[in-house]
């Protein structure tokens, strides 16, 4: 695999554990991985110029539904169960794998665009999914969404089209391709659905992604069905996991997240998604921190966000919290980084492959362009991480490298034929909602 060097970038934000951040360094790449940082000498295969630029771990993306892009903007400002129910239930009842392929490929596009190199997804016809991932060169942790519905005969289906979709990862043998196992909710999902995950997780070393207390409703449902609430429930019936990331857990008492805590669960925390459904309340994300729980963020899907932009997202995060607690200092901007980098890597188990720009690690990197009128002046090491979080937007992503593969430079996407993926998912999405 050719060699590559970042030469001379202004800052390189490395996410490394004394939170580094470097004045013109440079970064050398071989065989995919970070084999210098800093004053990384000699030259490579190809060399992109860092002058004006800032370069940082590629942002991690651990909630979304990929091939939403499609419905992106059809329906919005509804009720919840409204907007399901009369809008993206009978559309999603008509997708085809065509529809997943292409409605993946837009949003890999977006993200490659934005500075995400990695995700989570959760979905349906995830073959489909995972070709266009490998077609674009993101990293992704892919999961079938199961739904039982407390249905005995739909419970083995399901489980069958999970062991399918795990055969087909396993027989794919990409590294960037992770197989996770996906039960939607507890609400969706039975309770021997969720101990056969568990285990079948254990078993097989994958993660497990769920949605968990994302309205108010679910807590006042799980009382009336199960008398407890959710996660006590999910504990109660053994469903916890040291392997299971938790999306959006907003309505969560603070004994619930003691609950979360003591069983290792992970959490991925989805502020705009929350905000723009109006779940209401504000996910007890300090209290995450104060138990230790690793969090990580993300979009959720483009039908309730309306992008996938992981910049969008880190500052919607650092700003919900100051502005619910009354307290700017509850989520500095090197924390709110933290949870879309290294802190996400570390959500999901790969903090020693991702997540910082280390000597070892694989090289996922973006390079932001500096010289851009939101970006300037930038002060020090510590003012362009705020800068990172508070100012820069994804139009300032310039470059976008995974596993050592440029995917984007200059702004222009190397993998993908971009106007083709549009017009396709125009055509699809035409057809969808007809
Ligand atoms: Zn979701």
């Amino acid at each position: 695999m050719p060699s590559l060097l970042l030469k001379n970038c202004e800052w390189i934000v490395t996410q490394n554990a004394s939170r580094e951040v470097l004045h013109n360094a440079s970064i050398l790449v071989q065989d995919g991985a970070v084999s210098q940082v800093g004053k990384a000498s000699g030259s490579a295969d190809k060399e992109i110029d860092g002058a004006g630029k800032i370069a940082l771990p590629g942002l991690i993306n651990a909630h979304t539904h990929l091939s939403m892009t499609l419905f992106r903007g059809y329906a919005d400002d509804m009720l919840l169960q409204d907007w399901l129910a009369k809008k993206i239930w009978p559309l999603e009842a008509k997708l085809t794998g065509e529809d997943c392929y292409y409605g993946a490929l837009l949003g890999a596009a977006e993200m490659i665009r934005s500075g995400t190199t990695s995700f989570v997804d959760m979905y349906f016809h995830m073959e489909d999914v995972a070709r266009a991932v490998a077609e674009s060169g993101l990293r992704g942790f892919l999961a079938y969404g199961i739904i039982d519905l407390f249905d005995a005969a739909k419970s083995k289906t399901e489980r069958a089209n999970a062991q399918k979709f795990y055969d087909y990862v396993k027989q794919l043998g990409n590294p960037r391709i992770r197989f996770v196992l996906g039960p939607h909710a507890p609400y969706t999902c039975s309770a021997e659905m969720l101990q056969w995950v568990k285990e079948f997780a254990e078993k097989n070393n994958t993660m497990i992604h769920i949605h968990v207390a994302e309205t108010r409703r679910e807590q006042a449902e799980s009382q009336k069905q199960h008398g407890m609430r959710i996660v006590e429930y999910l504990d109660k019936i053994g469903a916890l996991s040291k392997n299971m990331l938790a999306a959006h857990c907003v309505w969560l008492t603070k004994s619930e997240v003691k609950m979360l805590a003591k069983s290792e669960v992970k959490v991925a925390h989805c502020p705009v998604s929350n905000m723009k459904l109006a779940s209401g309340g504000v996910a007890p994300v300090p209290e995450m921190f104060e138990a230790r729980i690793p969090v990580a963020l993300g979009t959720d899907g483009a039908a309730s966000n309306n992008s996938l932009d992981m910049f969008e997202t880190m500052k919607m995060c650092g700003l919900i919290h100051k502005a619910h607690r009354w307290d700017p200092t509850v989520l500095p901007a090197q924390k709110t980084l933290d949870l879309a980098t290294i802190e996400g890597a570390r959500a999901l188990g790969v903090d020693q492959e991702i997540g910082s720009i280390e000597s070892g690690k694989r090289a996922d990197i973006i390079l932001i362009d500096a010289n851009a009128p939101n970006l300037r002046p930038l002060h020090s090491g510590e003012t362009v991480i705020s800068d990172l979080v508070y100012t820069a937007s994804s139009g300032n992503v310039d470059t976008t490298i995974v596993d050592g593969h440029v995917l984007m430079e200059n702004r222009i996407i190397t993998s993908l034929d971009l106007a083709a993926v549009c017009a396709k998912a125009q055509e699809l999405a035409a057809r969808l909602v007809k």
